[in-house]
């Protein structure tokens, strides 16, 4: 007799949708973005990274910030994050009032010169500028290192020095750290590696989340693998959007909707609610201008009663 794998009971999503999704796309309006989180907010989503703090003329597509912040409906319910790659964009961030700030560096050195066009010992530093300001304005800071699992640079990433960097980052005042499957290399098995490296450095808790990427259909498998080994907090994004403009086919998130149909079947709460994050995928398609890539979005979860196609 097997036993089946215990899973956490909860799990939290970060809905990086409106960033991550949007990013590489043709600028959305700031009217629709703010549309977007709100219909994100009103699915049950309570943790939404919803903007960046970038140049506009380097990523026009996240451009007016600010503006999208001041549009959305805050509660104390919904933690409102937003992407920042410097101390200016922080402290924008933090003038508008986020709720949390997320940060970025890469294991990959090169991927990390391409992204940011500084090493990675230059991004270290500037993330502990960050996490200065963030800490005398009361705000956590989340450090999302990407390419964890690899990068089509450098190849394989080696767990023990991924999480050797994870913990300089906490070390230095980071609040939790969100490894990031950056171009979709990881594997069941090489959750399973990081989980080992992150339970014998005493770091696979709840503070340890993943970011994960479909480009070769392993995100889902991968999100079950570390439900399986206690990781409980993810970065989605809703209709499966994204991919770094800077890794080439790095392939659209995990979408939101794919996870919490499985993990609704699986009996793990979410505090969403399906059907209305369809709703939040078809919008997101209508502001994309074609399909977005999940099943989910179109046919809705499996027990959805609607006339067989095909
Ligand atoms: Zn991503």
């Amino acid at each position: 007799m097997h036993s089946r794998p215990v899973l956490p009971h909860s799990v939290t999503i970060r809905d990086v949708g409106p960033r991550d999704g949007l990013q590489p796309e043709a600028p959305v309006p700031v009217e629709r973005r703010i549309e977007l989180v709100e219909s994100l907010i009103a699915a049950g989503v309570s943790r939404i990274e919803a903007v960046a703090f970038v140049s506009p003329k380097a990523v026009p597509a996240m451009a007016g910030a600010a503006e999208v912040l001041d549009g959305i409906t805050r509660s104390e319910a919904v933690t409102i994050a937003a992407l920042v790659p410097n101390l200016r964009g922080a402290e924008m961030a933090l003038e508008s009032e986020v709720d949390e700030l997320t940060v970025t560096l890469s294991f990959s050195e090169t991927y990390n010169q391409r992204n940011v066009k500084m090493s990675v010992a230059e991004s270290e530093s500037a993330i502990a500028d960050i996490v200065r300001s963030a800490a005398a304005a009361g705000v956590p800071v989340d450090a999302v290192v990407s390419c964890s699992f690899g990068s089509p640079y450098e190849g394989d990433a080696d767990p023990a020095e991924v999480v050797a960097l994870a913990q300089r980052l906490l070390d230095g005042g980071t609040t939790t750290v969100t490894y990031a499957d950056t171009t979709g290399m990881a594997t069941p098995r090489r959750i399973h590696d990081l989980a080992d490296a992150l339970d014998s450095a005493g770091l696979l808790g709840p503070s340890t989340g993943l970011h994960l990427h479909d480009t070769r259909g392993t995100a889902l498998a991968n999100a079950f693998t570390a439900l399986e080994r206690g990781i409980s907090r993810f970065d989605t994004a809703v209709g499966g959007l994204g991919g770094s403009p800077f890794a080439h086919g790095a392939g659209g998130n995990l979408a939101t909707e794919v996870l919490v149909a499985a993990l609704d079947d699986a009996g793990v709460s979410t505090g969403i609610e399906i059907e209305r994050l369809v709703d939040a995928a078809l919008l997101v398609e209508e502001l994309v201008g074609r399909p977005v890539p999940s099943g989910v979005a179109h046919q809705g979860p499996r027990t959805r009663r609607s006339a067989p196609q095909g």
